[in-house]
């Protein structure tokens, strides 16, 4: 499949990798919007939010057990913000479900 996060997946693409088992993957976002800013996406593809489903959805706890390790692992005891863009209108640019995780700093909110 011609699709960026599962070539990372599958270490066909190289990224840097902080985290991987059978199911997902963790890599550091190459345009990094704060001092840590990693994504968190499922091995198998998903296309985003939209297409998350019964038969689909386990992945989906196992990446927050992911995040809490990592964030605890990469000493983000400020805080930090998780976030999944979906669709046009939400900003999603690869179609492979990933959770931005970013920290370090302090960070706006509301989003634009
Ligand atoms: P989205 O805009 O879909 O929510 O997020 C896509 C993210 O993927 C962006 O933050 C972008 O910087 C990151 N990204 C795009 N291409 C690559 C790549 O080749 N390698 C890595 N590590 N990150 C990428
Ligand atoms: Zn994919």
């Amino acid at each position: 499949m011609d699709c960026l996060f599962c070539k990372i997946a599958a270490h066909s693409i190289p990224s840097a990798i902080l985290y991987e088992d059978d199911q997902v993957c963790a890599f550091k976002d190459i345009d990094p919007q704060a001092p840590t800013h990693f994504l968190v996406v499922p091995k198998a593809h998903i296309q985003s939010v939209d297409e998350i489903t019964s038969q689909n959805s386990g992945v989906i706890a196992h990446i927050y057990e992911v995040i809490a390790m990592l964030c605890k692992e990469q000493g983000l005891t400020g805080g930090y913000r998780v976030v999944t863009n979906c669709g046009a209108d939400g900003g999603q640019t690869v179609g492979h479900l990933h959770f931005h995780v970013l920290g370090g700093r302090s960070l706006a909110w509301p989003p634009g």
